[in-house]
């Protein structure tokens, strides 16, 4: 029998291309959303497919339906939109997680949560392993996001470890591609963008803060390998450990984009901004086989391409 799928957050950016690659492998795919960073617009080419179906609903309401697995991607990721409503955010990783746990219990379906590199927060320990505890402000502007999301992982393991519900969590780096918004605020958008319209790149402190950058297709292929592996339930970690620092990407996004006149400005670092983030991924290396095929600077020239028809 087709497997029935239930990806939230699928009309965002990640979710998206989830939704996409597993259409492909023959699912029936529920994308649910309650469209706050994600849009019509963005599954539009899904509408037509009689295997796909999108459900106006927002976590944090309790829902039933009959499904298989379930993706939990509802949560904006980018500083800004998880900023613009801190107590939806922090909802959004608690009580809407809670909701998605008891539709698993009920519907006897195995979830997967897309928790995050955040959990680390600022990190004294490089790169970061998944048995580091991390360094995260409780009370900061970042932490209806980065304590949403280790409650979330709490709330998870004790489904787990009390009603043995079959879960998965992994741990995702920053990732990009096309798909995003123009005006999604994260820093491989931003800089895109600008480059484009010949606007300043924005750098946020002195630059030398260092992120490494998942092309979005590899982190497909790392979610749909952790939800069918049958005995690892994580935390595992999936992203690309090439580290670059900010002024770096910068200077890449302008020698891929010859023709912009953009200069590159200097703007103030937002509060509790981790320094450095790198993952280690040899836990998904072993377990899952699986490690990042595409280089920064191939994933960059595909975003930047998407952006040129956008814009
Ligand atoms: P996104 O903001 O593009 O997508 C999130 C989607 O969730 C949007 O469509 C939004 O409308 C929806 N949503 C938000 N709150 C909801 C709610 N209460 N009910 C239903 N839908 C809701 O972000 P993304 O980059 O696609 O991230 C997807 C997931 O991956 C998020 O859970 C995020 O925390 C996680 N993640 C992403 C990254 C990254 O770099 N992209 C890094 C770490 C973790
Ligand atoms: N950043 C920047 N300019 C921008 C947007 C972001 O310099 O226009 C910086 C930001 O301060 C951070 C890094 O780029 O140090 C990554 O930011 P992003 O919001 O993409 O992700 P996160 O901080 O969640 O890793």
């Amino acid at each position: 029998m087709m497997q029935k799928v239930l990806v939230t957050g699928g009309a965002g950016f990640v979710g998206f291309h989830l939704c996409k690659k597993l259409l492909s492998l023959g699912k029936q795919v529920f994308c649910l959303d309650n469209l706050y960073t994600g849009s019509q617009d963005n599954i539009a080419e899904f509408q037509g497919d009689k295997n796909f179906e999108f459900i106006e609903h927002d976590i944090c309401n309790p829902i039933f339906l009959e499904v298989d697995e379930i993706y939990n991607l509802a949560c904006p990721a980018s500083p800004v939109h998880y900023q613009r409503s801190p107590i939806a955010t922090t909802k959004t990783c608690t009580v809407g997680v809670l909701n998605m746990l008891e539709l698993a219990k009920k519907a006897g379906a195995k979830l997967l949560q897309a928790s995050t590199s955040e959990v680390y927060g600022n990190p004294f320990v490089h790169p970061q392993p998944e048995s580091y505890w991390g360094n995260v402000n409780p009370v900061g502007i970042r932490s209806c996001y980065d304590e949403g999301k280790r409650c979330a992982e709490t709330f998870i393991m004790d489904y787990h470890r009390q009603y043995d519900l079959p879960i998965k969590i992994v741990r995702i780096f920053n990732t990009y591609g096309p798909k995003m918004l123009p005006d999604d605020g994260r820093v491989i958008s931003n800089f895109i963008v600008q480059a484009l319209k010949n606007d300043p790149l924005t750098i946020y402190g002195d630059g030398i803060q260092t992120r490494s950058f998942q092309f979005v297709d590899d982190l497909v292929d790392g979610m749909i390998k952790m939800m069918e592996q049958d005995h690892f339930i994580g935390p595992v970690n999936l992203g690309n450990p090439d580290e670059f620092t900010i002024e770096e990407l910068a200077r890449e996004v302008l020698k891929l984009i010859p023709e912009s006149t953009s200069k590159i400005v200097y703007k103030d670092l937002p509060e509790d901004d981790p320094l450095q983030r790198k993952p280690d991924i040899s836990l998904a290396q072993k377990e899952l086989n699986w490690k990042p095929q595409i280089k920064l600077e191939q994933g960059l020239k595909n975003t930047i391409e998407y952006f040129r028809q956008k814009i």
